[in-house]
């Protein structure tokens, strides 16, 4: 049996129709017949080879909605017919203390799931069973897959690094995954201010649940003076190298600021720290978080906000991306 897949044959290319044979089904592992993926800035760079660990061809796609076709063996948890999302992760060694302890997503032995194996661009994946999580019926397809990866990369912080309903909530970048923070944040019942580069999102960010909001083109000094010491917790979503000094000097002491963007430096001057400020980074998070994370978006009616494209039209909608013409998550559907 053969899979229908876009994949990139070498890097920076444009992805075409690829086919390969589908692996027998080992016994933990579950197939799913897939039909949405959402598109991620990660997935770009992988069919670039940005970080170097490509492997061609490359079937891009890690925030995966489907259907199960086919369960393993050993599988009980996981009947044909659910449907269940898949992120980045699609297997780890489940018995290291990470994995043991359900952090997963720390295992050294992580296998993502568009690395080395093939990803979710495509008609049918096969992944660990663990890592084929449920979704609640109040869950749409279309505009839960992006929580796969831009939500749980963003709602995982909120709540290993205990964001309370008291504290005050920067997001920085209100793209994919930050227009997903404003809303976890908003429903976690912080006070949630975004920063943006897009004056233009200023009022969508308030509908999301932001209460305030910054421009970072043309914020003035008085205005940043007001938030001067203010926040518990910044979190940035941004690829991009900020004044990051600056905005150490938002938080409060005890606060943190949390990077999840993969890219960019930091330079802070150590004294700028001694208030118990702390600087911290994160990256998606374990099956455990993302099962809770799909009840809590159930429960406030969170979603992204989605642009849907046959899976064939697949180049296009990652021209769009890269234009950053999408508000806010391009989803595929198969
Ligand atoms: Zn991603
Ligand atoms: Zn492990």
């Amino acid at each position: 049996m053969k899979v229908i897949s876009y994949a990139a044959l070498k890097e920076k290319s444009q992805l075409e129709r690829y086919e390969y044979d589908k692996p027998e089904l080992k016994d933990n592992e579950v197939e799913v017949k897939i039909t949405h993926c959402g598109i991620c800035h990660s997935d770009i760079h992988l069919i670039d080879n940005d970080w170097g660990i490509s492997k061609y061809p490359l079937i891009p796609g890690h925030e995966i909605i489907g259907i199960v076709e086919n369960t393993g063996k050993n599988v009980k948890h996981l009947k044909k017919g659910m449907r269940v999302g898949i992120g980045w992760q699609a297997d780890s060694c489940g018995y290291c203390e990470y994995c043991l302890s359900g952090q997963e997503q720390l295992c050294s032995r992580n296998q993502p799931t568009c690395i080395g194996r093939p990803g979710g661009f495509a008609h049918a994946i096969i992944v660990n069973s663990k890592f084929a999580i449920p979704l609640p019926d109040e869950l749409e397809s279309e505009n839960a897959a992006p929580l796969l990866c831009a939500g749980i990369t963003v709602y995982n912080p909120l709540r290993i690094y205990g964001v309370k309903p008291y504290m005050k909530v920067g997001v920085i970048g209100i793209g994919g995954l930050g227009h997903l923070a404003l809303q976890f944040a908003n429903a976690f019942g912080c006070e949630v201010t975004a920063f943006s580069s897009s004056k233009d999102k200023e009022e969508e960010a308030k509908k999301l649940g932001a209460h305030n909001f910054i421009s970072l083109i043309d914020i003035s000094e008085k205005e940043l003076n007001r938030y001067k010491n203010y926040f518990d917790f910044l979190l940035s979503t941004v690829f991009v190298d900020l004044d990051w000094k600056l905005f150490v000097s938002l938080l409060k002491p005890n606060g943190r600021l949390n990077f999840v963007g993969a890219g960019g430096n930091i330079n802070i001057p150590i004294p700028m720290l001694l208030n118990n400020k702390i600087i911290s980074g994160s990256a998606i998070g374990s099956p455990g978080m993302i099962k809770e994370m799909f009840e809590f978006a159930a429960r406030h009616q969170i979603k992204a906000k989605t642009e849907l494209f046959p899976l064939e039209k697949v180049n296009e909608a990652i021209y769009k991306v890269k234009e950053n013409r999408v508000r806010y998550r391009a989803v595929l559907k198969m």
